[in-house]
């Protein structure tokens, strides 16, 4: 099916904006399948925010809203608002993102995100901006990495509850590395298992 704007996972719904992405990571999903869970998330079209609205079941209940699909939710960020203002108190609301999410809107965003969002996860990924940039290739270059660090620093500082994720196939010393970052930055930690 095409132009899926939301889809189902284990009792959370997800929200599928965008197939644009600031990043180029070589572990993508998006590189190796082309549906999700059986869900086709590659869009013909980019939704409205009442499309997406209108696409929510509207007799289910969810555990979460997940803002999440193949690209990166914030490159569409006046959609995302103006969904999350219309789904806030009905359902608990995560951000998943790569970060850069200031970068890509030129202004720090993260006030209206600490206002809207209960969770935000960002995935990490490496442990510095050189190793980062190795295999995320952001259009931002080595500054990608300091600013989606600051971007969930500045989350988790403003109270949601943020992690920062790396997939497992990093290797062990780099988990270690990037679990002691999210420490110094008072971000939570979670390892993914990397799906092929
Ligand atoms: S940030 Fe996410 S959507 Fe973007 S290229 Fe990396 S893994 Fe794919």
């Amino acid at each position: 099916m095409k132009n899926t704007y939301v889809y189902e996972i284990d009792g959370n719904l997800y929200i599928n904006l965008t197939n644009a992405c600031s990043n180029y990571c070589e572990f993508c999903v998006r590189n190796m399948k082309d549906n999700y869970d059986g869900y086709d998330l590659w869009l013909e079209k980019e939704p409205t925010a009442e499309e997406v609205l209108s696409a929510i079941p509207k007799d289910k209940e969810y555990d979460s809203v997940v803002f999440c699909g193949y690209g990166e939710p914030t490159e569409r960020y006046d959609v995302l608002k103006k969904i999350a203002m219309a789904l806030k108190g009905k359902y608990r609301l995560r951000l998943n993102t790569n970060g850069q999410g200031n970068l890509i809107n030129g202004r720090d965003i993260t006030d209206e995100i600490a206002l809207l969002f209960d969770e935000v996860n960002v995935s990490l990924n490496a442990s510095t901006a050189e190793k980062y940039d190795d295999i995320c290739h952001s259009v931002f270059g080595k500054a990608a990495f300091g600013a989606l660090v600051e971007f969930a620093r500045s989350c988790a500082k403003k109270g949601v509850k943020t992690h920062f994720s790396v997939v497992d196939c990093i290797g062990e010393d780099e988990v270690e590395a990037c679990r002691v970052l999210a420490f110094q930055n008072r971000v939570l930690f979670r390892v993914r298992k990397f799906i092929v």
